[in-house]
């Protein structure tokens, strides 16, 4: 750049600073948000997203897991970006009329958490099979126990134990030094509720010295519509350490199949327990040899956050919008890419933030930026902010979590907690994505959750339709829909102008 230039720039800078400074009336006479807006929703770049999902997903980050070292390096990179936009109203002191406490520009959080990886090449071996391949034929559960075990397989029907409800698929089996086998999710007439970890749970206390889950050949209606298939994806477990790993639909039929004669198909078996809310458990015979290591070390969590400051001297009020930038990194020698999740949302927050910068006048109330790691072991960065919010919560008019947003059938899922739906059909009409909104109520799972908890008003975008690469290392960069992206920019773009300039 050149002398005169940086002259001009810092002229440019001094008069956005005075401008900012000035009073609500001049800033409201002079500048009409929505015309800016109208302007701001064109110049959104799916270039620029594009380039940065396939940076991020690439192999700089390797998957970006949670407390390594690409979890500090994704942070720089968002930082940097952070840093590049032209916040110029960020630096600018507040006026002396204002006890705004918000940060000045980029801030960063951390956490001491553990990061745990499967090493390369985890062994499943299953008598008379070919071994199964990482990645497609099974997963070690990703905080999974070390494993050297060879045992026979024992097959527990869903791996429920419920005796006052009339279910109990342990009864009269002895699965002690065994492995169980149970299938995902629960029989359609059980009225229980039954988490993984309390199938994991059950089979440590019952004696079990590891297990194999698997997706049932008979997909219930949520999971047609999720769009699940048969193939393992990647999960964290909760439950006391003991050895498992998800394995293929395919892999439980042949295991099922194996088994002494009598016994029947795994799709009739599924069948039957359902129908007759019984438990089919029994000893399959089969043998397995499972083999991995998984290593744990110490490290740092990192949320990054950048503020666009409102120009309202008398309001602290903020809107956040946050995307999680943490994947599972590099596990059992597998790269998990996290393209669709969640570089994508990163990479519209980038971009909305690079356009809400632009704009020739401050938000009335302020705009945190958020970059949350942790989300997929259990939400912790957003956990964590919440526990310790740099702006007060009670001063937090809304939070806009994006995940997911870029693979789907090209509408929008929009989850609102704590406000009327209106306001989030108005950024649709804002956007024109009127007719690709569906508004629902609250969107289970995500880093909106602990905000939602903590009273905080939400709005949680993600692109509607089947995501096949959920959780695979099929979720790379080539499978991104540029069109969606921009769908989700325009609508989060839209929606956080409007929270923030509301009346
Ligand atoms: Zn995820």
């Amino acid at each position: 750049m050149t002398r005169i230039t940086i002259a001009l720039a810092s002229v440019c800078a001094i008069s956005l600073l005075i401008g900012t400074a000035s009073s609500e009336t001049t800033l409201d006479s002079t500048i009409s948000a929505g015309n800016w807006l109208t302007r701001g929703l064109e110049e959104i770049s799916t270039e620029r997203m594009m380039a940065d999902i396939r940076e991020l997903s690439g192999p700089a980050f390797s998957g970006r897991q949670t407390g390594t070292d690409d979890d500090q390096k994704s942070a720089a990179f968002v930082a940097d970006r952070f840093s590049a936009l032209r916040l110029h109203r960020s630096t600018a002191a507040p006026p002396a009329n204002q006890t705004n406490p918000l940060p000045q520009r980029e801030w960063k959080q951390t956490l001491s958490v553990i990061a745990k990886t499967i090493q390369p090449d985890p062994l499943i071996q299953i008598e008379d099979h070919s071994p199964l391949r990482s990645g497609s034929d099974f997963l070690p559960i990703l905080d999974s126990p070390s494993a050297d075990i060879n045992a026979t397989i024992v097959f527990v029907g869903y791996g429920i134990s419920d005796p006052a409800q009339g279910i109990d698929d342990y009864a009269g089996l002895d699965v002690r030094n065994k492995i169980v086998l149970f299938l995902r999710g629960k029989p359609e007439p059980y009225k229980g509720a039954v988490a993984q970890a309390d199938k994991v749970r059950i089979a440590k206390e019952k004696g079990a010295v590891a297990y194999l889950t698997a997706t049932g050949p008979v997909l219930s209606p949520y999971e047609l519509r999720r769009g699940v298939t048969g193939t393992p994806t990647a999960i964290y477990d909760t439950s006391p350490p003991l050895p498992g790993a998800w394995i293929s639909t395919a892999i439980a039929e042949s295991i099922v199949a194996q088994a002494p004669a009598g016994k029947g198909r795994l799709r009739d078996i599924q069948e039957a327990i359902t129908r007759t809310n019984t438990s089919r458990s029994f000893a399959t015979e089969v043998t397995a040899r499972l083999t991995w290591t998984t290593t744990s070390s110490t490290g740092t969590l990192f949320n990054i956050a950048s503020i666009i400051r409102g120009y309202s001297p008398r309001t602290q009020d903020t809107v956040i919008i946050g995307a999680h930038r943490d994947h599972f990194g590099l596990q059992g020698g597998r790269l998990f890419a996290g393209a669709d999740d969640n570089a994508s949302g990163t990479a519209v927050m980038l971009e909305v933030a690079r356009i809400l910068a632009s704009a020739p006048a401050a938000p009335k109330r302020s705009i945190l930026l958020l970059s949350f790691s942790g989300e997929e072991q259990g939400l912790l960065g957003s956990r964590h902010y919440v526990s310790q919010p740099i702006v007060p919560l009670a001063s937090t008019v809304g939070m806009i979590n994006i995940d997911h947003a870029g693979v789907g059938n090209g509408r929008l899922t929009v989850g609102v907690t704590g406000m009327e739906k209106t306001v989030a059909s108005t950024a649709g009409e804002t956007a024109g994505l009127s007719d690709k909104l569906d508004l629902y109520g609250f969107f289970p799972g995500g880093d909106h959750v602990p905000f939602k908890e903590a009273g905080v008003p939400t709005v949680t975008v993600v692109s509607g339709g089947v995501h096949p690469h959920f959780h695979q290392p099929t979720d790379t960069a080539d499978t991104i829909d540029p069109e969606i992206l921009k769908s989700v920019a325009r609508y989060v773009l839209a929606l956080a102008w409007q929270l923030a300039n509301t009346p």
